[in-house]
This record gives C-alpha cells, structure tokens and sequence, in this order.
C-alpha cells in the first residue's frame, strides 16, 4: 500500500502469516510510535539497546528494519489536527507487529481514548502482561523473587463495551421499564423508594467466543513457555452468567481443545497426589478477592493468569506494584497476529524531554515483542544486560530514590549502561 507520511523501509521485508503462524523474515518491518512527553526520550533509549542487542545477538546476520508510524501529538501537527491517522491502522495491519510509547488522551467531548481505539479497531483481544522481579529492583514484598506470573486480560469485553446510560435520563428509565415489567426483575424496596431516576446502569456482556478466544491464547502461551498452570480469575459467586460463565468456558475449552494436556486442580490432587506431570498444565480459578491476597501471600503458586477486562485491569497493576510498580511494567495488545508493544504507564508530562524517567517499561515490552517474533537470544540479551545493569544500582531516579547507594542516571545514560553489559 502507498502511505503518505509512514517511509516504508526497502531494506526490509514484511512479516507474514502462513499456516497460521508468524513468518518472520531476517530483515523484518517493525513499526513504531514515538508516544507523547516522555515517548521520546524513552523510545530513543529503548531503540538503541534493542537494536544493539540484535547486533550482537545474530553478528548483523538479523535486522530490524523501523518504520515509524504516528499517533497522538506528534501525529495530530503531521496531519492537520488528526491524532489517529487511517494510515496508521493501515500500516498495522499490513506489517502486524508494532511498540508504542504512551499516547496522550486530549480531554474533550467525544474523543475516543488512542489505546481503546487502537484495541477495537484492530481486535487487538488480549491485554498480556508478564510480571517478574529483577533482583535489585526496589519492592514492597519480602520476597518479591517469588512473583512471576504472566496476566492474560480479556481487552474487547465486560463493563468495557461502553453501554451505559446516565441517571435521570429517557434512556435509563426505558432500560429500566424494562427490566421490571418484561423481563421481571426484582428490585428492593429502598430501590424502589430512591426511584429509578437515581440510577445510572451499565451493561456488563461476556461472550463464549470472547472468554474462550483469550482463554485459548493463556493456555497456548502456557503450553509455548512451559509453564504450569493457568488459573481463571473471575467473581462467577456473584456474577454467575457473565465471570462464572467465563469460568465455565475456560474449563469447557480446556476439556475439549486441549484435554490431552490440560488437567484440573482436583485431578491434580485425586490422580496425580499434587503432582503434574511433566508439559501438563493444571486449570485452576480463583475468586477475583482472594485472588489479590493470594498474589501478596502466595505469589509461587500462581503462573498464567486470565480474566476478564476489569478484573485484569485492576490485578495487572496490583501485581505490578509487588516488582517495581509502572516504570518498569511492559504490556503488550495482541489480536489474532496484530501485535502492539507499550509501556503500560502514561506520558509523564511533567518528566517530558528531560532524560530522566525510566525507560524500563518500553525495554521490557520490546523484550516481548523480540520473544514475539522468535528472537529469542536478542530478548534474553536485553533482559539480561538490564538485569545486570540494575544490580549494579545504576538506575533512573524513580528507583534511586528507594534503594541505599544507586548511582542515579538520565535515561540515555541507562541506555549506554545497558549496552555495555549486553
Ligand atoms: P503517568 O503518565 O503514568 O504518570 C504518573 C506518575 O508515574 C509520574 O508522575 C511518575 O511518578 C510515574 N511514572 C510514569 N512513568 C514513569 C517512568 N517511565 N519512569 C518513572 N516514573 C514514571 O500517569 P498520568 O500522569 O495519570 O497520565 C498522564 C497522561 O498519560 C494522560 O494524558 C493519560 O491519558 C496518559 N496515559 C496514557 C497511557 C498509555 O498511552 N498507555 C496510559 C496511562 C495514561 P513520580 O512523579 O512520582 O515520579
């Protein structure tokens, strides 16, 4: 396709699907976006270390060839005022794998959040976020070394889908009628005395297709990583036909899709006397509650985590915290093939050109993405430099200012620290 802006690289080659599976030239299109505020700074850092990593890793046998693509501001001053160009979502879906800084949402009237439009418009279906502790890294927990669970958040569903009507208006009385007079609901009586004016509503839909597309993503993740077991969080004692539902589906699509390699918890204990076999996954769930006091008390026995879009959304960043917290966190959006790599945290703004915030987030998502594409020895060098970099306490200042004796740098100078330990 002729883009406008986007320079597609001739050195490169794009990444394809055949058989269903990625296939990945040696020379592939990556696709970036710089993101807003602190974007640049931390996406200048991050490129540099990936792409040295790669050099390393392969001896210039492999690659990447960058194409930048634009969203948010810088987006909005390249074409006139749009901070979401259809040429980007082109590109995305005509190259497919893609890292993004984070985006500003401007405030005002009828604008979509980027994040949420770029997730509906390409069906980008699970939010993944992989939570691990870096030794050095500062944490809350005594022993932080225990957490290492990947959260596979449904991204399209739930109380996500927008379908809400504000108290007092024509639309929540209708909603209202009718669910008292035809589908019979039964209201309490303070309800009733409140009067239903009073009341904003919102609609909560769960599919079969949506739970089982995620569950079936979380569990062959498990299956490609070795991991052990895949627990479903979800609040099904309460909200039985959607999270229960949820619950039901998963331990259905185990059964019968993957039923050769799956086992439940109970199996676990009647058949197995409390050990898997060796490459079966056990499917367990928790109730969403527990489920953040277990990640406190008992993070060891939790590996692959799905559920649903809420749920996710609050446990992703809960878990976080128990590592490292936001600066550090990588996330990716990923759909059928379409795979987008963020930070998980916002622009910063108050840090925006200064060379001083953590690039970590961003780093570890493009370990992701390295992962994603099967380079493997690129994304275990990355990490492994960063690992290396962080014990030796040469770190940025949001870690600086809870360790005793870092050596506080700038963002570039955590770049080139990295680099020399790869
Ligand atoms: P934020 O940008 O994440 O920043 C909140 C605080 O988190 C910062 O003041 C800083 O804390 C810390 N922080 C964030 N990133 C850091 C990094 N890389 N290194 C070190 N510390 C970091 O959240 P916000 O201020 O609520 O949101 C600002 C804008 O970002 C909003 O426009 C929002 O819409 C947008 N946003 C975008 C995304 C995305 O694109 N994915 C996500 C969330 C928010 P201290 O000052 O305490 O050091």
């Amino acid at each position: 396709m002729l883009y406008n802006k986007i320079i597609v690289p001739t050195d490169g080659e794009r990444i394809t699907v055949r058989e269903g599976k990625l296939r990945v030239p040696d020379n592939p299109i990556l696709l970036w976006i710089e993101g807003d505020g602190i974007g640049p700074d931390i996406m200048t850092a991050s490129r540099r270390i990936w792409d040295a990593a790669v050099a390393k890793a392969y001896g210039g046998q492999r690659q990447i060839a960058w194409a930048e693509i634009f969203a948010g501001e810088k987006a909005a001053s390249l074409y006139g005022g749009d901070y979401f160009p259809a040429e980007s979502l082109a590109a995305l879906r005509e190259f497919l794998v893609g890292i993004k800084g984070p985006l500003t949402t401007p405030v005002g009237g009828g604008f979509r959040s980027l994040n949420v439009a770029l997730r509906q418009d390409l069906d980008l279906f699970a939010c993944i976020r992989p939570v691990k502790w870096y030794p050095g890294v500062p944490s809350p927990l005594l022993r932080p070394d225990l957490v290492d669970v990947v959260i596979f958040r449904e991204n399209t569903e739930d109380v996500y889908a927008g379908i809400e009507y504000r108290a007092g208006t024509p639309e929540a009385a209708k909603v209202e009628r009718f669910l008292k007079d035809e589908m019979g609901a039964r209201f309490p009586s303070a309800w009733l005395r409140a009067g239903f004016d009073n009341f904003g509503i919102g609609i909560k839909p769960v599919s079969e297709f949506g739970s089982k597309r995620l569950i079936r993503k979380a569990i062959r993740h498990a299956l490609d990583h070795g991991r052990r077991s895949v627990t479903l969080v979800h609040k099904g004692n309460i909200q039985k036909f959607t999270e229960g539902a949820f619950m039901g589906w998963g331990y259905e699509l185990a059964r019968e899709e993957f039923g050769d390699v799956t086992i439940t918890e109970k199996q676990l204990w009647d058949e197995f006397g409390g050990a898997a076999p060796e490459g079966v996954i056990v499917i367990k769930d928790r109730i969403a509650d527990i489920m953040f006091q277990q990640m406190l008390l008992r993070p060891a026995e939790y590996d692959v985590i799905a559920t649903l879009n809420l749920n996710g959304d609050y446990l992703s960043d809960a878990v976080a915290a128990e590592v490292g917290g936001v600066g550090i966190a990588p996330g990716a959006n990923i759909g059928a093939y379409i795979a987008v790599f963020e930070a998980t945290h916002g622009t910063a703004p108050k840090y925006a050109n200064l060379d001083k915030v953590n690039p970590g987030s961003l780093l570890l998502s493009g370990v992701m993405m390295l992962d994603y594409i099967g380079w493997r020895e690129a994304a275990r060098a990355v990490e492994g430099a960063y690992t290396r970099t962080v014990a030796d306490r040469i770190v940025t200042y949001d870690f600086a200012r809870q360790m005793d004796a870092a050596r506080e740098v700038k963002t570039s100078e955590f770049a080139a620290a990295v680099i020399e330990r790869l």
